[in-house]
């Protein structure tokens, strides 16, 4: 559905965006990089409005590990977005041209939905939610008024304004850091700074956050950025879950999948700075220790069971460690 859209400015007949850092110039009828923002008539218009695919998912899948785990969310996503991974696994929806399979919903369904299928959060997640901005803000307003939890499963490409304005409505992120370099960057069509900014700006203002890095055979794969990233995240707070990913060919990438071998050496090297390091696809790597005296808090199963041991504040219950883990 069309809809005016935030965050632009005019140009003459051309408008710039100015909701992530590619600031695109967009003529007349066109549309932007992402795909879903329009110029019409010289005023900027979003294309994804209300239009969504919606599923329940344990909270695990999205993957938030350590906010109110075993929990059910409910799960929307619409197509668009602004960066440009060769390896996307989620291409089915990162492009314009699906649209047609998807529903159109009010941000009051979206709660509806949610209180009918008992789910005490809400993600946005799938495609980039940034580039469906104005729906997620309008949706998230409704869901918080309500009680509800509101998450972002992002690339975190947003630029500042928009993504200060947006933070006071969301309780936790997973953000895909998909590199720790220009270079890295470069691969997917963006830059690694605006992404360090967004999770700064969030662990500032008490957003829960998971850090997710998919390894890439051939575009991230060097083992000393590796190390620089997981020594940022530990600046910024060594309590940040890190969920090291296996890649599977997917859209125009065709190298085999990440080696077993490139999963743990980075487990390792990451585990040593971080007190939580899950690796991806791997379930025995996926229960949740206390980082002091290495009691088991999250039992995570093959089949998707999950059992906590921890005490209502998110402590270990045998040290008293404190881990930010959130119950449900
Ligand atoms: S949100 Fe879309 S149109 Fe706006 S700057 Fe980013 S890619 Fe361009």
């Amino acid at each position: 559905m069309e809809s005016p859209a935030l965050f632009w400015m005019a140009a003459g007949e051309e408008v710039r965006c100015l909701l992530c850092p590619r600031e695109c110039l967009i003529r007349p009828g066109d549309v932007g990089a992402c795909g879903v923002r329009k110029n019409v008539a010289g005023n900027l218009f979003s294309l994804n409005y209300g239009l969504a695919c919606v599923a329940v998912d344990p909270i695990e899948k999205k993957p938030l590990f350590h906010w109110k785990p075993g929990s059910r969310i409910l799960s929307l996503g619409t197509v668009g977005c602004n960066l440009f991974c060769p390896y996307c696994q989620n291409y089915h929806l990162s492009r314009f041209e699906t649209v047609a399979g998807l529903s159109e919903i009010t941000p009051e369904e979206v709660l509806r939905l949610s209180r009918e299928r008992g789910t005490p959060s809400v993600a946005f997640t799938y495609n980039e939610p940034t580039v469906w901005y104005e729906f997620v803000q309008d949706a998230s307003q409704v869901l918080k008024k309500a009680g509800k939890g509101v998450v972002l499963v992002t690339n975190g490409y947003i630029s500042k304004k928009p993504l200060e304005d947006l933070i006071p409505q969301v309780d936790a992120m997973n953000v895909d850091l998909k590199g720790f370099s220009d270079r890295s960057y470069a691969r997917v069509g963006g830059t690694l700074d605006p992404v360090l900014r967004t999770i700064r700006i969030a662990v500032e203002r008490s957003v829960h956050m998971e850090i997710t890095h998919l390894v890439v055979p051939g575009v991230n794969d060097s083992l000393e950025e590796f190390e620089k990233m997981v020594l940022w995240i530990a600046g910024v707070s060594k309590r940040i879950p890190l969920h090291i990913s296996r890649y599977f060919p997917a859209y125009h990438w065709d190298r085999p999948p990440t080696a077993l071998s490139d999963i743990e050496a980075r487990e390792e090297i990451a585990s040593r700075a971080l007190d939580h390091v899950y690796a991806g696809n791997l379930p025995r790597r996926e229960n949740t220790f206390c980082p002091a005296c290495g009691t088991l808090l999250i039992e995570r199963d093959r089949s998707g069971r999950v059992k906590t041991h921890f005490t209502d504040n998110g402590a270990c219950p045998r040290c008293n460690t404190s881990t930010g883990i959130v119950k449900s």
